[in-house]
């Protein structure tokens, strides 16, 4: 009888411990991937994305003789009818660790274990699962030193070659067409302007990976806080899909290090970022939601406003704020340096909410990772553990000045500023909503907070919490 290979995050074909396993079996393997209410409710930039990963791993099934079975619908339900459909006797997914994903898998296994079907869980998302690492006194980390200390000498097993041949069962169950699900109904700037931006699929992430290792690792510690350069990997979009593996990167990285690229093993304290982001997410969901600082719930959060808007439009007047904004909104990505600082920028010198910034990129990146937005945008507030200190503001002038000297990054996306502008900036007028009224001919908006004014009440904010204490 065959097996079910439910799909998630996962789409790919090597360094993938459960695809390998399946295949040991001998079995005949129907994978599936199952569009559940959980995935329906992530944001329109990822939804749009997980669509083209979905047809390129169809595609990458087909080729080694099988095919993606798509489905709609809660999760238990469809398999209990694609069980049902095809007599088969075992489901087989990989593990994954946010409190939606946990809820949802301990459930359908439980139901499952009930009807005697075997459902099997797997390792393969993250190089170390999160209740693998562990202090000395048993418990989980909350400083990424540590954590790192405590896994960069582990054994990563190597990845697993990607299966030649996939056995097929007699009788195909009747997929639905992805086309129907309209993935991209919510992200109607997508197609036009986000797409030349993306790296589709597994091939293209392992181009990615071996053009990082050839030409960008041996400068990567030096030249990755510089937004205009092209120094960093751009993993993160196919990590988020998985269809790139952990542990190949990991094993390239070391690989990079013991020939002596200078910046390799930088490179590896930062993909153990992602290990660490999904460790706290697993051992402290709170993270996703509130302020994982208990002194820090009473703390004088501003909600959504007017100024929010401008923030998320990138018309605040700062050119690197809004440059950075533009960047998301227009590739689907955005720098990491330019993530702290907006994140400061909407945080401290407009006082708001963390959420209303985690949720708006949500919305906008290709690279969406619930782990480590989370922990992104609670590093950035100083509300999260092993957090930038709050009386750490940014200033985005400032930091302008240092890493985009030559304010290459900022002319790229702001189109007011430049009588010849560069695509990229005209292409963000012509993503916007038109009911968002923004014109490039129109002059750049003035700084709509000064930058010291906007420190100093933050700081008497967070001077007046630490007083009530
Ligand atoms: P590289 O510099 O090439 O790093 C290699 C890999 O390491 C990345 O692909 C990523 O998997 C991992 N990594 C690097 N930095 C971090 C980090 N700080 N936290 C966790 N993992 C890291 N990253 C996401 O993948 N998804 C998000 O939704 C996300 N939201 C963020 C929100 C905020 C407010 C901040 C400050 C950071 C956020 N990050 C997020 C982390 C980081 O900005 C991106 O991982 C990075 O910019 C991806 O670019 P890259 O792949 O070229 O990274």
């Amino acid at each position: 009888a065959p097996l079910l290979l439910w799909f998630r995050r996962d789409l790919r074909l090597a360094d993938h411990p459960m695809l390998s396993r399946a295949v040991v079996s001998g079995r005949p393997l129907i994978p599936l991937f199952i569009l559940d209410p959980e995935t329906e409710a992530i944001g329109a930039a990822a939804k749009w994305r997980l669509g083209l990963s979905l047809a390129d791993f169809a595609a990458r099934l087909a080729a080694v003789g099988s095919r993606l079975i798509l489905r709609r619908g809660p999760a238990l339900p469809v398999l209990e009818a694609l069980l049902a459909e095809t007599g088969a006797e075992g489901v087989h997914w990989s593990r994954l660790y946010d409190p939606a994903s946990k809820a949802r898998d301990t459930a359908v296994k439980a139901a499952l274990k009930a009807r005697e079907v075997a459902a099997v869980s797997h390792d393969g998302f993250l190089l170390h699962e999160p209740m693998e690492v562990q202090t000395g006194q048993g418990s989980y980390y909350k400083v990424y030193t540590p954590f790192w200390n405590a896994v960069r000498g582990r054994d990563v097993s190597s990845p697993d070659a990607a299966p030649k041949a996939l056995a097929a069962p007699d009788h195909w169950p009747a997929s639905e067409a992805l086309d129907s699900w309209q993935m991209g109904r919510a992200m109607w700037r997508g197609a036009a302007v986000c797409l030349p931006y993306q790296a589709v699929g597994e091939a293209a992430a392992r181009d990615r990976l071996s053009v990082f290792v050839a030409d960008k690792i041996n400068a990567y510690r030096e030249s990755r806080d510089f937004p205009a350069r092209d120094a960093t990997s751009r993993l993160s979009e196919n990590l988020t899909y998985g269809e790139i593996g952990p542990r190949l990167i990991w094993h390239e990285g070391r690989r990079a290090m013991q020939e002596g690229a200078a910046g390799a093993e930088h490179f590896l304290k930062e993909l153990v970022w992602r290990e660490f982001a999904w460790h706290l997410l697993h051992h402290t969901p709170h993270i996703a939601t509130q302020n994982w600082r208990e002194d820090w719930q009473a703390f004088p959060w501003q909600g959504d406003s007017a100024a929010a808007e401008r923030w998320r439009r990138g018309m605040t007047g700062e050119p690197f704020v809004d440059a950075a904004m533009r960047e998301m909104y227009v590739t689907g990505t955005m720098h990491n340096r330019a993530r702290m600082i907006v994140g400061s920028y909407l945080t401290k010198h407009l006082l708001t909410d963390w959420r209303v910034g985690q949720v708006w990129f949500a919305e906008c990146l290709t690279d969406w990772d619930p782990a480590a937005n989370a922990m992104g945008w609670q590093w950035v507030a100083g509300s999260g553990p092993d957090a930038a200190p709050y009386f750490r503001v940014f200033n985005p002038a400032g930091q302008a000045e240092k890493f985009d000297p030559n304010a290459l990054y900022r002319r790229r996306f702001i189109a007011e500023l430049s009588r010849s502008p560069p695509p990229e900036a005209c292409q963000y007028f012509e993503a916007v909503p038109r009911r968002w009224g923004l014109d490039p001919q129109a002059p750049y908006p003035a700084p709509m907070i000064a930058l010291e004014a906007g420190r100093a009440r933050a700081l008497a904010a967070y001077a007046a919490r630490n007083a009530e204490r």
